[in-house]
């Protein structure tokens, strides 16, 4: 806390936001962590997650197979996290493109994020939809397309890889509490239920935060965390931005929302891989859109969430927020389209395992309305800004033209989403209000 006294006003009634879970009949929902960089004691982000206690002696789950991948055919590619078995099976799977499989483990063995963004090989500068083409197979095409960004895959890889994008058991409810338990250790105080309805300004200094209950806190720096859109246009009403600010908020695009699906069942999938994506012979229609594939993730690897001799098992299918949006406003048909989509998903799942069929105790939907409605997300999109082409995003403000002594931080003010943002802008904000009042960083 570097020696600030500090509140934390939070609206939900628990810590996390979008880092979050929900219980339903005894399961656990895990609602974010599919994988957490900064698991691995040798990387720099594990020192700065342990700075916050987010692990707090949680043990950390390392899986060996990032995921596996199931063709109509019954062919399986099974992402092994060891480079060299991972090798060794996608060439059995096809001779023929030996060299070009032997260039991807490659790139993954040696990925690393350059300067400009590149990591200095060839497929740092080309697509997945490029790279599948050079392929002769088409089944580690179609395999390898359920990859929409080549750079993000290689990434993905490479953390698994070298063991750093682990599971803390507990899940994402799990490190939220155990920050919260830190927080207050130390001193904070926090206040749930309790939303800031406006920002104090005198004279062009942010001065305190204005609660919905009408009751004023006065403070030396005000730092937001909320959302960026209803920072700056609800609670601000966009009287402090500037052409960057509009252009990015009216131009640039959020990274794709999607919905959750979680089934409770009687059933032990513990045999089963925690990540299996499906290629579907028959293609399911979900929230209007065509679906040729349904990933299936499988939590049996964490006795927290499910009770003994039980699974857990959810799905996350990208969809338009727009479509709920205009949706949710008549609450019947929200709830029969919720309904369909369940019974879409659990029909899939009992086709790929018969032996659960029947079995399904209890399901639960989550839309990008759900998102919003907890955390104030804005469209649903709970990783931030994605950077296109047609509008990169470089860089993003975390202060406000004409407006002192306050901050931003989270996924809204940096180019990538994801907790490490979350913790890395946070960190940031307290060292730069530090040095402006000419104190050492330090961190217990
Ligand atoms: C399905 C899913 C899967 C994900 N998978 C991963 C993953 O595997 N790895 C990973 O690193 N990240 C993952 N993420 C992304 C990650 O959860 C987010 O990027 C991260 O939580 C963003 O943190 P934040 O603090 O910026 O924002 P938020 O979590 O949105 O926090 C903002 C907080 O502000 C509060 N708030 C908003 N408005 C107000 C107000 N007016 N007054 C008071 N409080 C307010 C909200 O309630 C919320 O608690 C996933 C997210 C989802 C939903």
């Amino acid at each position: 806390m570097n020696g600030y006294d500090t509140d934390i006003f939070e609206r939900h009634s628990i810590p996390g936001g979008l880092c979050t879970a929900w219980k339903r009949k005894g399961y656990v929902f895990d609602g974010c962590i599919h994988f957490l960089i900064g698991t691995n004691p040798e990387s720099r982000l594990h020192h700065l997650w342990n700075e916050v206690g987010a692990f707090n002696g949680s043990d950390i789950i390392d899986h060996d197979v990032y995921m596996q991948i199931e063709g109509d055919s019954g062919k399986k590619l099974i992402l092994y996290c060891d480079m060299d078995k991972l090798e060794k099976h996608m060439a059995e799977l096809s001779p023929a493109d030996v060299k070009a499989v032997r260039e991807l483990t490659d790139a993954i063995r040696n990925f690393s994020i350059g300067r400009d963004g590149s990591n200095g090989n060839r497929l740092s500068q080309i697509s997945m939809k490029e790279f599948v083409s050079e392929l002769h197979d088409p089944f580690l095409q179609e395999a390898l397309s359920t990859f929409g960004n080549l750079q993000f895959f290689l990434m993905t890889m490479y953390s698994y890889g070298r063991k750093d994008a682990g599971w803390p058991v507990g899940g994402s409810i799990g490190i939220a509490r155990n920050i919260e338990e830190r927080f207050l250790e130390l001193g904070g105080r926090i206040r749930y239920k309790t939303k800031v309805e406006e920002i104090v300004i005198e004279n062009g200094c942010a001065r305190g935060v204005k609660l919905t209950d009408g009751a004023t806190h006065n403070a030396d720096y005000v730092i937001s965390a909320a959302d960026g859109y209803e920072t700056i246009y609800n609670i601000l009403q966009g009287k402090y931005v500037d052409q960057e600010i509009t252009d990015l908020y009216t131009h640039a695009q959020t990274y794709p929302t999607s919905m959750q699906i979680s089934l409770g069942v009687d059933y032990d999938l513990s045999d089963v891989p925690h990540d299996v994506f499906l290629k579907l012979k028959k293609p399911v229609r979900i929230a209007g859109v065509e679906k040729r594939g349904i990933w299936i993730k499988n939590y049996c690897f964490d006795n927290a969430l499910c009770p003994e001799g039980k699974s857990v098992v959810t799905t996350i299918i990208t969809t338009e927020y727009e479509y709920w949006n205009k949706l949710s406003q008549d609450k019947g048909l929200y709830q029969a389209e919720k309904e369909n989509i369940a019974r879409t998903f659990i029909e899939v799942f009992e086709n790929r395992f018969p032996k659960a069929a029947g079995k399904v105790e209890v399901y639960d939907v989550a839309t990008p309305m759900t998102y919003s409605r907890y955390t104030g997300a804005w469209r649903g999109a709970y990783m931030g800004w994605m950077s296109t082409p047609q509008w990169p995003v470089m860089s993003v403000p975390s202060t406000l033209p004409g407006m002192e002594a306050f901050y931003m931080t989270g996924q809204w003010t940096n180019p990538r989403g994801g907790l490490p943002i979350a913790l890395t802008t946070a960190r940031g904000t307290l060292m730069r209000i530090s040095e402006a009042d000419g104190r050492k960083f330090e961190t217990v």
